[in-house]
């Protein structure tokens, strides 16, 4: 049971259609292991301590959604990121990482997935945002309150979302992009929906809230970003000859 690692990669690239999305990081493989791949562990951010659980795991290549190499980062391999990829490759461990091409793809990126946990109907891409499917939009079967909806996520991603009521309105619309993209809350305005999910949140995030009459869920970048990879993973342990483990290494964040 195994599969080559440039295989894998091309298999990966093109199920993401990775060339077509431009991005902040390189796609596809940063850290080049062993040519031969039996034990994958997926996982969101290649952090020292998913390598170390990887290493006990005996993982032949990790995958992740946030790899390294970003865009306006120092470039120089010392400290922190020299014990990372100093750990990968003495171990001969792959690092593989999709970003936006994980967060987009129509069923196994992050938005997609969170849609489907969230129990929405009728999801599509907000049109008009690019890379496209990186702001989705949906409808609820029944309308719902804030505070219902506050729990309707935190039973699904086992946690407590920071919330913004900002009126009586019931939620029968919502917009969302996990991870960082607070940003898009004009977009979902300007889409017309009732409330906006999303990973993190910052302080004038509020204030558009408060001022459009939109409500407002941030439900952690880390927590909203778990299910992407994870059904990718699943994928390729039904599709190619490998075993996948999803290891969640918690960040509140
Ligand atoms: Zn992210």
């Amino acid at each position: 049971m195994s599969v080559q690692l440039n295989s894998l990669v091309s298999y990966l690239d093109e199920l993401l259609s990775s060339n077509e999305i431009s991005d902040y990081c390189p796609n596809g493989l940063q850290v080049e292991g062993t040519s031969t791949v039996k034990n994958i562990v997926t996982g969101v951010t290649a952090s020292q301590a998913l390598i170390d659980t990887a290493i006990t795991m005996k993982a032949d290549a990790i995958l992740v959604h946030h790899g390294y190499f970003w865009k306006g980062e120092r470039q120089p391999i010392t400290g922190m990121k020299k014990t990372r990829i100093k750990a990968l490759l003495d171990n001969d461990i792959s690092l593989i990482g999709y970003h936006l091409p994980l967060d987009v793809h129509p069923q196994l990126g992050n938005n997609a997935q969170l849609g489907k946990l969230l129990g929405v109907d009728n999801i599509e891409p907000v049109s008009g945002v690019k890379p496209k499917g990186v702001l989705m939009r949906g409808t609820l079967a029944e309308a719902c309150t804030h505070q219902a909806f506050a729990s309707r996520i935190e039973n699904v991603l086992g946690r407590e979302a920071l919330g913004e009521c900002v009126n009586d309105k019931p939620i029968s619309s919502i917009a969302w992009c996990t991870g960082g993209g607070q940003g898009f809350i004009e977009q979902a305005v300007e889409a017309g929906v009732d409330a906006f999910v999303t990973g993190e949140v910052s302080e004038q995030t509020i204030h558009v809230a408060r001022e459009c009459g939109i409500h407002f869920f941030s439900a952690g970048h880390h927590a909203t970003e778990r299910y992407g990879v994870k059904a990718l993973g699943e994928h390729l342990s039904e599709h190619l000859d490998v075993s996948v483990q999803f290891v969640d290494i918690p960040n509140p964040a």
